[in-house]
């Protein structure tokens, strides 16, 4: 049996796009994140936080601050009752000026190698699963990894809005609250070929 999952970009998508975090914030969260993924979460979805974390690279936040900031998202969402089973992020950067994480790599989205190990590892059915993001690499992680996908018109969902004409394959929302009745209403539908 696979299960089901919606990976969430972080910054745009389950908080307020304000470039680099290096330590939680009351209000980061937008006010409606919580219960959308209450929503999800009772739809029977894994609920997984793929990120990208160049910040790290270029040297502006510390791997250790951005671990820090989710252990809190980790215990805020689950003192709301929100279970999430995992968060991943890639620190790494090809321009990056941290020599330690200063390449390029496959996790890095829009590279789909923390959605492809997380499903591994998770035993989810890509097929029925969704990427939800704000920005066009979100959305090419997810098609590439072989889930449906939905493209905000938050965070940098103004800049992106335009991007995804013409691609039938991408569903669009304008924030995150609106995505559990799409899932609701698309569930059957397979990822188009
Ligand atoms: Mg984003
Ligand atoms: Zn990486």
């Amino acid at each position: 049996m696979s299960w089901p999952a919606v990976f969430l970009d972080r910054d745009g998508t389950l908080a307020a796009e304000r470039g680099p975090v290096a330590a939680w914030e009351d209000g980061w969260l937008y006010p409606y994140t919580i219960p959308s993924l209450l929503q999800l979460q009772a739809m029977g979805l894994l609920l997984f936080v793929v990120t990208n974390q160049a910040a790290v690279a270029k040297g502006v936040v510390t791997a250790v601050q951005v671990e820090c900031v989710h252990r809190r998202l980790l215990a805020v969402l689950e003192g709301a009752g929100v279970h999430l089973a995992a968060i991943r992020y890639c620190p790494h950067h090809p321009n990056g000026t941290v020599p330690r994480y200063r390449r390029a790599c496959p996790n890095r989205k829009p590279g789909d190698g923390m959605v492809r190990q997380l499903a591994r590892t998770f035993d989810v059915d890509l097929g029925r699963s969704w990427m939800v993001g704000d920005h066009a690499a979100d959305i090419w992680a997810g098609l590439s990894a072989g889930t449906h996908a939905c493209l905000l018109a938050s965070g940098h969902g103004p800049t992106w809005r335009d991007w995804a004409e013409g691609m039938p394959s991408v569903h669009r929302a304008s924030t995150l609250a609106d995505v559990p009745s799409l899932i609701a209403g698309q569930k059957n539908l397979r990822t188009p070929q």
